[in-house]
């Protein structure tokens, strides 16, 4: 479902990304670990065309990512979840997960509402929906973040250390509303170093190291014997 071919991407003179290549099937969850600064982010965001790539190819869903045209095409098929949830601050939890569908998919208000109260249900903060982002806590927030993106019906979601901002009892919630999402079948790269949720639920783990995938294995082979000097290293720090 996704098709990435020798990616580059460049930041003026840095070159962030050298030549990334990677094939997912729908349904696989892929987990994508690296040191800081490895390009783990400035990837997962030429999947949905967060940021342009300058080299190479990426095909989501059969639709080529390359030029404006296909872009709103893309982005509703893949959603996005961010470190720093990025609500709307001033919609509430509700109106937060139906205006895409409204706006984008063109959805009546009703029925958008509807499913959205289903998705809030999903990630258990239906008694939430009334209420502003501000009043909920991070862990909530979060999970309304996933609700947003789930509201579009994306083919494949990306999550970009959704965890990392929260206080360690929020945690929990949020990997237990991704692992019942990757049970469910839904396609997913998830940069995170949580390992738990990586060995339990990840079918591949991708290695990032200054710009380049240097591992693709299962969870086991990766956390019992890395091939590679720089996971090893990486590994010794984080366990
Ligand atoms: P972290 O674990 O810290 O989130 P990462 O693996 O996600 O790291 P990226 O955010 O992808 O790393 O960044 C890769 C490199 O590209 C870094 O050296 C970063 O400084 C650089 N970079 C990222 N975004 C930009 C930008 N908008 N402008 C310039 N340089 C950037
Ligand atoms: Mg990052």
């Amino acid at each position: 479902i996704i098709v990435a071919s020798d990616v580059h991407k460049h930041f003026g003179s840095f070159h962030a990304l050298r030549g990334v290549s990677l094939t997912v099937q729908p349904g696989e969850v892929v987990v994508v670990i690296g040191p800081s600064g490895s390009g783990k982010s400035t990837f997962i965001r030429t999947l949905n065309a967060l940021d342009p790539h300058d080299g190479g190819s990426v095909v989501v869903d059969g639709i080529p990512l390359q030029g404006a045209r296909n872009l709103d095409a893309v982005r509703r098929e893949v959603g996005m979840v961010f470190q720093s949830f990025n609500l709307f601050p001033h919609l509430s939890v509700l109106e937060n997960v139906t205006l895409a569908p409204t706006r984008v998919r063109r959805t009546n208000k009703a029925e958008a509402e509807r499913r959205a109260l289903e998705l809030l249900r999903r990630v258990g903060i239906e008694e939430q929906a009334h209420k502003f982002p501000a009043q909920l806590s991070g862990g909530q927030q979060q999970r309304v973040a996933i609700a947003r993106a789930l509201a579009m019906d994306p083919k494949v979601m990306l999550f970009d250390e959704p965890t990392s901002a929260l206080d360690p009892e929020m945690i929990k919630e949020v990997l237990d509303v991704m692992k019942d999402l990757a049970r469910g079948g839904m396609t997913m790269l998830v940069v995170t170093h949580e390992m738990g949720f990586a060995r339990e639920v990840a079918d591949r783990i991708l290695f990032f190291d200054q710009g380049l995938i240097v591992e693709d294995t299962t969870p086991e082979a990766f956390y019992n014997n890395p091939q590679h000097e720089r996971a090893r290293v990486f590994l010794s720090k984080i366990l």
